[in-house]
């Protein structure tokens, strides 16, 4: 049966490694390899349209602007009235023509891995860029027209202060931009910080920005833990990882779900170009994917849909978590239809979901 999908297409380059990155992404790799393998498993989809479309790696932006011509076009036909098409791009690498070229194919939603506007930081943290390169993207997409950009930004980075915090957001909100993701920087075991044994950030300090962040944003509509958007700029791709719903991956390292059953692919590189299509069902339990879908759901200010939730997992939520709802009952909105987290809430979600998880 054919569908309207929301479609991950992992694209795994990068020019340099940063030094917190733990994701699946390559250097100096045959890009044409890759992308062959990738038109293989495309080619294996069964699409009907495309409602969200997300390039994400890697650095998309990384690619030429052949080899971006060439993937774009193959999803082109599917897009459905009122798709989301988001490319990840790096300051350093969009130019001016792939910017041209995202237009005329159709992208208008742009993520830009910003990650601090202060020099110093950046070259903390390994990246290739500098503010002047934000700067002049920004201007440039907006030149063209490509106005829906959201920016990454990474706090609790190695000494950083909370008033450098404070400058990178205040940043943000004079550039008036619709979206912002803000993370707090991960030590990932395989990453060069890992590896160097980097110290995370005083747990007081890491509150104290964070607190700092969503006080600043205070105009913005704080829809999930880590996004901020005006509204109507809700990711609408991210939505769907968030409201329990099926999403199909393609390329080396992505996962998707299918029929609520989550697949990744293979994780070793050359696995993946030997057979494009192969995927790694997880073995999950019923409770497994309720777990699931209640810990993505209250990272939201939209909160779980109970009503969609009784009638998938044929369950009565609030009968069978009634001792989790109520021990918590100060930090949810409840009605019938939805449970939401208060911000406060959501400040306590990893404690509220241990309970959940019991
Ligand atoms: S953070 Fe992004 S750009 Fe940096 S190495 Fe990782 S995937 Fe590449």
């Amino acid at each position: 049966m054919k569908t309207s999908m929301n479609l991950y297409v992992h694209l795994p380059f990068c020019d340099h490694i940063c030094f917190y990155c733990d994701f699946k992404r390559k250097v100096s790799i045959s890009k044409k390899e890759y992308i062959d393998a990738l038109y293989k498993e495309f080619t294996s989809l069964n699409i009907d349209s495309i409602d969200t479309l997300y390039f994400g790696g890697g650095t998309p932006s990384s690619l030429s602007i052949d080899e971006l011509k060439q993937i774009g076009n193959w999803f082109i036909p599917y897009l459905s009235k009122d798709y989301e098409w988001t490319i990840e791009c790096n300051p350093d690498s969009l130019t001016k023509d792939k910017i041209i070229l995202f237009k005329e194919m159709g992208v208008n939603r742009i993520s830009l891995g910003v990650q601090s506007f202060q020099d110093e930081l950046l070259q903390k943290i390994g990246r290739h860029h500098s503010s002047f390169d934000v700067y002049r993207c920004i201007n440039d997409l907006r030149e063209c027209d490509l106005k829906n950009i959201s920016i990454d930004l990474i706090y609790a980075l190695p000494n950083q202060t909370l008033k450098q915090v404070q400058n990178d957001v205040n940043i943000f909100l004079s550039l008036q931009l619709p979206h912002c993701s803000i993370y707090s920087l991960q030590i990932e075991e395989n990453s060069v910080f890992g590896k160097q044994h980097l110290k995370p950030a005083d747990q007081d300090l890491e509150a104290d920005m964070y607190d700092c962040i969503c006080q600043t944003l205070k105009g913005y509509h704080h829809y999930e833990i880590s996004s901020f958007c005006l509204n109507g700029y809700e990711s609408k791709h991210n939505l769907v990882y968030w409201s329990d719903k099926d999403f199909t991956g393609i390329g080396w390292g992505s996962s998707g779900k299918e029929k609520g059953i989550r697949y990744d692919h293979a994780s070793n590189y050359n696995d993946y170009l030997l057979d494009p299509l192969k995927r790694y069902f997880i073995e999950t339990t019923k409770e497994d994917l309720m777990f699931e879908a209640i810990m993505m759901s209250l990272r939201t200010t939209f909160g779980l849909n109970v009503k969609q939730f009784n009638e998938k997992y044929k369950i009565d939520f609030y009968e069978c978590y009634k001792k989790t709802i109520q021990k918590y009952q100060n930090y949810f909105i409840q009605s019938k239809d939805s449970l939401v987290c208060t911000q406060e809430g959501r400040n306590i979600l990893n404690t509220i979901l241990i309970d959940f998880l019991e």
